[in-house]
């Protein structure tokens, strides 16, 4: 069958087969008829609910399905989930190579975190593609991709990093957020831990949070294993919602991928625009490396608004009437979001014409979402 097809049929309750949809489980205390029904369940079975019932179970494997993994751990965020993909890589003390333009939050955790786990974390230029062999030295143990890169959406070269990684022994984590896993899958491209916050395109309603992380081989075992030991559980509520979205995501982000481009050539176009942060457009210095590893592209990008300040930025966000203002993205409904505020780059310093505005496009009409635009910015 094609992915599409198998999308749509994929995590279907084994149990309950008269139900288009699984039933949602909730329960911590699962009873068992014997002892050893309760501490060595069949293969299937749980024996506790942290672990997650159903319809956890048709989600992971929904999930599994998606990115042709062996195991998909769930985390009660996105973040959580980034943590626990990078909780599993490191398995000794060292350097990790992590990208200059990861997740804010993320970066915290590596800033913060990673140093008391022993590893210390070293940032690299999105746009080193092979050239990370130099960075990498008997002492690194991780690399942390994230393609495109938040808020600035580089691209990043992954079969070339996979390679110049797995010829040193070191193991790959990306933050897949992007692509939703539909739009590229990373493990393909050879990573090892691939990372998703399923609050954004999964979910696609702006109503819960949730993160997947998906593995294969030995690195899905000790996914598993981590997912464990930290105590990670979500909810069956938000389970359920979770794999109800993933059976329109194509369509979602094939609506916000194709308005979300129309709109980036017209603000390209755009007297007052200087410049925009899309790599589907082909006058991204990314396009080529989009075009070889992504299908199509999703809907969310930037743009600078020419020598305008941080606060200018943020008064041409706050005049639209269609786009709402808010963090996350991915949901049905269209956000702008001023970001200078959260901008931090070590590796290369972040240098703007403007200030830098980013969108999520949502399902609305293309006419409708350009007239809000091209009012404010007149
Ligand atoms: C939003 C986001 C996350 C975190 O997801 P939450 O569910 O909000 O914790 C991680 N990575 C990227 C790239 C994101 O945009």
């Amino acid at each position: 069958m094609k992915r599409d097809t198998r999308l749509i049929h994929s995590g279907r309750s084994q149990r309950d087969r008269e139900l288009v949809n699984p039933p949602v489980r909730r329960a911590s205390t699962v009873l068992g008829d014997s002892a050893q029904a309760l501490y060595e369940p069949t293969p299937g079975e749980h024996h506790y609910g942290r672990g997650g019932l159903s319809p956890n179970d048709e989600l992971r494997a929904a999930i599994a399905d998606m990115y042709e993994a062996d195991h998909v751990g769930l985390a009660p965020s996105g973040l959580a989930s980034v943590v626990l993909a990078l909780r599993a890589a490191v398995t000794g003390p060292g350097e990790a190579l992590i990208t200059d333009s990861a997740y804010k939050p993320v970066r915290r955790f590596c800033d913060e975190e990673l140093p008391r786990l022993g590893v210390t974390p070293r940032y690299y230029d999105p746009r080193i593609g092979a050239d990370i062999a130099q960075l990498i030295t008997p002492q690194t143990r991780m690399i942390l991709i994230e393609s495109p890169g938040s808020l600035t959406f580089e691209v990043q070269d992954i079969p070339a990093i996979t390679a110049a990684a797995r010829a040193a022994g070191v193991t790959t984590v990306i933050d897949d957020t992007w692509s939703a896993g539909w739009l590229m899958n990373p493990l393909a491209l050879g990573v090892d831990y691939a990372a998703q916050a399923l609050t954004k395109y999964a979910g696609g309603h702006s109503d819960f949070l949730m993160g997947a992380v998906a593995a294969r081989g030995a690195h899905a075992k000790r996914l598993k294993s981590q997912e464990s030991v930290n105590g990670l559980h979500v909810s069956p509520d938000d389970a359920f919602l979770c794999l109800r979205g993933l059976r329109t995501l194509p369509l979602r982000l094939e609506r916000s991928g194709a308005t979300g481009l129309e709109l980036a050539h017209r603000l390209d176009a755009h007297k007052r625009i200087a410049r925009v942060l899309h790599p589907a457009l082909p006058s991204s210095p990314d396009h080529a490396l989009y075009a070889r590893q992504f299908s199509g592209p999703a809907g969310c990008f930037a743009f600078i608004v020419k020598d305008a300040s941080a606060a200018q930025g943020e008064a041409i966000a706050e005049s639209c009437q269609l786009f709402a203002m808010g963090f996350s993205w991915g949901g049905f409904e269209s956000l702008i979001l001023p970001c200078d505020r959260q901008i931090i780059r070590t590796a290369v310093p972040w240098s703007a014409e403007g200030a830098l505005l980013r969108l999520s496009v949502g399902l609305e009409d293309v006419e409708d979402l350009w007239g809000d635009l091209a009012r404010v910015l007149g």
